[in-house]
């Protein structure tokens, strides 16, 4: 039986396992995605990480994962579906039929993109339509683009872009941004960005690859990929019924990453806060860690 199981390998995740081995508990990381670092591999330069400023977010990833190895964090990889409470420790059923047996539970399983749910959406996905600009933003040099969202993910996508394309249009259903007033300030002063307020994407046209986006208005803009990026959704499918989930989905728990289920602790992008960035990810791995500790050693 181990002490500890972290399900997710982002920051959240590497930062609980990190916490973990320093406080010389037995603990294993459950990833879906063979050596994967979560969403932070998808950012082509985080800037407010402290310390740190500029660096790249694949980058960056692979020395939280690296300072595990380091450790002798032991990595497993499989998606964990079913979770049950017996005794006061966990079992923890994979998709493969594996089960995992731990006193307690780190989940920190993040969030994944969410659909906009404009038509040809799903057609149009990856032969034109793009949920990651730093993955695909290449493809689009010297094209047209548009970036649909008002948040940070948005702004710093449409950021990323106007350095790659030669225009970039940023559709917002609304006039203010939701992301920083900061980088709202870099692209009025970039000449190839064209802001697309009050406006809702309604059709995406194309034959082989995307052309076109029609708006719900009627206007029409001619362009070669879509990026997308209205939110994130958390992934707290195997654990409803397990812990309380807010009305978004995602996991109640305050900083220390309690949950309503003793022994299961919530960290990073999954758990209900006000920030979602890495390093209030970092934050919540080693806080829960610091639960798990107390409620192990009751
Ligand atoms: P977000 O903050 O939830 O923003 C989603 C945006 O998409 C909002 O502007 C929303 O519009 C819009 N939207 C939602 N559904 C839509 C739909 N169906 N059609 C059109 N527009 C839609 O998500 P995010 O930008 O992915 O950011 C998530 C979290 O990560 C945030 O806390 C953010 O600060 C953080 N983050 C930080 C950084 C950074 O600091 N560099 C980078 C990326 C993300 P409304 O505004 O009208 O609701």
């Amino acid at each position: 039986m181990l002490d500890v199981l972290i399900i997710g390998s982002g920051p959240a995740g590497l930062s609980a396992a990190v916490y973990a081995k320093r406080a010389n508990l037995s603990v294993s990381v459950i990833e879906k995605v063979y050596s994967g670092t979560g969403q932070v591999a998808e950012s082509n330069q985080v800037d407010n990480y402290l310390g740190l400023a500029g660096m790249n977010g694949y980058d960056l990833g692979e020395k939280f994962r690296q300072h595990a190895v380091s450790l002798g964090v032991e990595f497993k990889d499989g998606e964990a579906v079913q979770f049950t409470s017996e005794n006061g420790n966990w079992k923890v059923a994979l998709k493969n039929g594996d089960v995992l047996e731990s006193r307690t539970v780190i989940y920190a399983a993040g969030a994944v993109h969410r659909h906009a749910g404009v038509e040809g959406e799903e057609t149009f996905a990856g032969k034109g339509v793009s949920y990651c600009a730093t993955c695909d933003g290449a493809f689009f040099k010297g094209k047209k683009t548009v970036v649909v969202g008002g948040g940070d993910t948005a702004l710093d996508d449409a950021l990323y872009l106007s350095d790659l394309c030669e225009t970039v249009y940023l559709v917002h259903r609304r006039k203010e941004f939701r992301g920083s007033a900061h980088t709202v300030e870099k692209l009025r002063d970039k000449s190839n960005v064209e802001f697309v307020l009050e406006a809702k994407p309604h059709k995406i046209n194309g034959e082989t690859k995307v052309t076109e986006l029609v708006l719900e208005d009627g206007r029409s803009l001619s362009v070669d990929g879509i990026f997308i990026a209205v939110g994130m959704i958390p992934m707290t499918d195997p654990v409803s019924g397990v812990v309380e989930l807010d009305p978004g989905g995602y996991i109640i728990a305050d900083e220390t990453g309690r949950t309503t289920a003793p022994g299961f602790f919530a960290a990073g992008d999954v758990r209900t806060k006000q920030l979602r960035q890495i390093v209030t990810a970092v934050s919540d791995g080693a806080n829960a860690i610091t639960s798990a500790e107390q409620y192990i050693r009751l």
